[in-house]
């Protein structure tokens, strides 16, 4: 059988396979679009994932100069490389290799994240995490961790977790503080053949991103591999197993189901509300 809508136990089943969509944004930062695009709107509460990956200079060295933000998270997370930000409040870092930053845009910030390097590697991930309908006009905050704070659960069998928020099933918990959307966010990394489960809440959205390698996935055994993002459905636990040495993002978090409005690097719950953010953004409210 290979349609079975009901199973004996939770475990999640792979849905949804992507490999996203090559674009370009910023002032001309060449990017997969694995969230956000034509084929995967959104993955409510996650408005956007890019993955960004390029030796090249010129695919990133144009970066994302001044730009706005309201009503949503950005959690920029590296893996090779470093993004230098900075902000119209006066705040400045640079996020290297396994680093995190989770930024409260709230009612509004204005910042440039700009390569802070002019050759090599550059990599890693943006994910916009939609903020509540009652909190969209919330203080803008940052959140900051060099990859020497962010928790890492080593496993016996060599394999490691990596948790930027959340909690693992062993009780590792990540050094993200979230007040809104409380996302799990953890690289997940296994030795072939390793097993791993998390237990998941059952009402959450979840998807896993390959950064590399190939696993099976719960009862029925679907494969993802490299680059592929899937979607996670039914069930409370995350069961897999790693076909071979595999690297991957496992992101999950309870779906706001509000209405959303978008306007670029506006998101509200009403046209009119991006309108208005325009509208502050002229009159240097932000
Ligand atoms: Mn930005």
């Amino acid at each position: 059988m290979s349609n079975i809508q009901q199973t004996t136990n939770s475990t999640r089943a792979l849905g949804l396979v992507t490999t996203g969509q090559p674009c370009s944004d910023g002032a001309g930062v060449q990017l997969t679009r694995l969230i956000g695009n034509n084929e995967l709107s959104m993955l409510d509460p996650f408005l956007m994932l890019d993955v960004f990956q390029s030796s090249k200079p010129q695919d990133y060295l144009a970066g994302f100069p001044s730009h706005p933000h309201r009503g949503f998270e950005t959690v920029t997370y590296m893996l090779a490389g470093h993004m230098r930000h900075k902000d119209n409040a006066g705040n400045e870092g640079v996020i290297s290799p396994y680093g995190v930053q989770w930024m409260t845009a709230g009612r509004g910030i204005v910042h440039s994240e700009m390569p802070e390097q002019e050759s090599g590697l550059l990599k890693g991930f943006q994910l916009w995490v939609n903020l509540p309908k009652k909190h969209k006009m919330t203080d803008p905050h940052y959140q900051e961790f060099p990859a020497d704070k962010v928790a890492v659960e080593k496993r016996a069998d060599g394999g490691e977790i990596r948790v930027i928020s959340g909690r693992t099933d062993n009780g590792t918990t990540g050094v993200v503080v979230n007040h809104y959307v409380k996302p799990t966010y953890m690289q997940v990394t296994l030795p072939e053949n390793a097993h791993f489960s998390q237990s998941i809440a059952e009402e959450d959205n979840t998807f896993i991103y390959m950064i590399s390698g190939s696993i099976q996935i719960g009862d029925e055994n679907k494969t993802l591999v490299e680059n592929q993002l899937g979607i996670l459905i039914n069930g409370s636990n995350v069961d897999l197993v790693a076909n071979k040495a595999s690297s991957f993002l496992l992101v999950s978090a309870k779906p706001l189901n509000e209405p959303v409005a978008r306007g670029g690097p506006f998101v509200m719950n009403t046209r009119a509300e991006v309108m208005q953010a325009y509208s502050d953004l002229q009159n240097n409210l932000f």
